[in-house]
């Protein structure tokens, strides 16, 4: 800790993802032979009429800064996205565009919360929701599943966990690091609690709604009695691999989406202009350009799940969406594997990285210490020699 520094900063942790991507490129340098599967992010390119709407959009002489919430052209294309994927309708008022979703998350936190106000969270969760609802003065409430239950919490965990400071609640579908998905019959039995505390917020993030193996995404936003306290929050990130291009957006309440505009006009401004100008092309193109970027992750799920079931003590559910296992590895707690006792998630982790060369992320991270999470967001023949590696290192 550096007292020179905010207690702010200090009492952060690090994002778990970020800081696994870090270490394995370091060991790389190193000259280590690392396969990494600790980063969501897809190895494909960007495809090819996005990338050509960037350059033109560069040869267009787009350059200056951009209106704070988007591109009004922009905001148009996400609206009619919301419409053609979702059923959802949206004007111009209710959409942020920002700088990637994660930016999205953080506006939100910071316009919604007051210092004490909690936030649920149904765990496993992913990563970031923990720390910047902290950033913002919000106390995270966990709301733990298990396996058992496909990682999903019920109308009754639901429930039990909200108090008179409940401000909002957070969480993913398709869920990231579990690859659940609530069905819309879930998502209603959880709207008819929520209906009873009309005071808390839904932030439903929506990012991985494409990769989604089974099909039937919903909304929470979808029920007229969530839609005006629900905030959808998606981006390009994801379904059209475009990580480093930095492009999220929510559609909302309009005083909410409001908020946001004033808060990120002091942060950050509008988000960078020729990503804004690919995003355009890529959501008014239809979802099944994109398709097979799903085909292939879907391919993918069966090849790590038939290779983690091959692998001792490693107990998986089906993730139906998103492109992570998150297997229960609690069997290993207090067994000493090559002089290393391993007692959590944390020390599990590291083993893989030390022992097996495979960089993965602790479940710890997630709000959940019996797992680690896997990303096979990678190629066929990385994910084969990853899980060999990894059994080689267990038995
Ligand atoms: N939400 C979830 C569930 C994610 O996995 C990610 C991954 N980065 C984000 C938000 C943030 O995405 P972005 O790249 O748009 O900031
Ligand atoms: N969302 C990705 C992940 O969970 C990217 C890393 C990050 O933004 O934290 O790995």
């Amino acid at each position: 800790m550096n007292t020179k520094l905010s207690n702010r900063v200090n009492e952060m942790a690090t994002s778990a993802t970020l800081a696994m991507a870090a270490k394995a490129r370091e060991l790389r340098q190193e000259g280590k032979d690392i396969i990494g599967l600790s980063l969501g992010e897809p190895d494909f390119s960007v495809p090819n009429f996005v990338k050509e709407s960037a350059v033109k959009a560069i040869n267009d002489n787009y350059h200056s800064y951009t209106p704070v919430d988007g591109y009004g052209e922009l905001k148009q294309a996400i609206i009619t996205k919301f419409k053609r994927d979702n059923g959802l309708d949206f004007n111009p008022s209710q959409i942020v565009v920002s700088t990637g979703a994660k930016q999205s998350l953080a506006n939100l936190a910071m316009v919604l919360l007051n210092e004490g106000d909690e936030v649920l969270l149904p765990a496993p969760y992913w990563v970031s929701y923990s720390d910047i609802s902290k950033l913002a003065g919000g106390v995270t409430v966990e709301i733990p599943t298990t396996i058992e239950t496909d990682f999903k919490i019920t109308p009754k965990d639901l429930e039990a966990a909200i108090t008179p400071k409940t401000k909002m609640i957070i969480y993913s579908s398709p869920c990231n690091p579990s690859g659940s998905v609530y069905s819309k019959k879930e998502l209603r039995a959880l709207a008819d609690v929520l209906v009873k505390y009309p005071n808390i917020i839904v932030i439903s993030d929506e990012i991985y709604e494409h990769i989604n193996y089974e099909g039937g995404h919903t909304s929470m936003a979808i029920f007229d009695d969530m839609k005006d306290r629900t905030v959808v929050v998606n981006g390009v990130s994801k379904a059209y691999s475009m990580t480093g291009w930095r492009i999220g957006y929510i559609g909302g309440p309009d005083w909410i989406a409001r908020a946001c505009n004033k808060m990120q006009g002091q942060i950050t401004s509008g988000a960078n202009c020729i990503a804004q100008r690919a995003t355009i092309t890529a959501l008014e193109s239809p979802p099944s350009k994109i398709q097979y970027m799903v085909d292939a992750f879907k391919e993918r799920r069966q090849l790590i799940l038939n290779l983690i079931a091959d692998i001792p003590g490693f107990k998986a559910n089906i993730p139906q969406g998103a492109f992570y296992v998150f297997p229960d590895i609690s069997y290993y707690f207090g067994k000493t594997i090559k002089e290393v006792t391993i007692s959590s998630a944390s020390d599990f982790s590291l083993f893989l990285l030390e022992h097996a060369n495979v960089a993965t992320v602790t479940g710890e991270a997630f709000g959940d210490p019996n797992c680690i999470r896997i990303s096979y967001a990678a190629s066929d023949e990385n994910i084969i020699e990853a899980m060999a590696r990894i059994k080689n290192a267990l038995t």
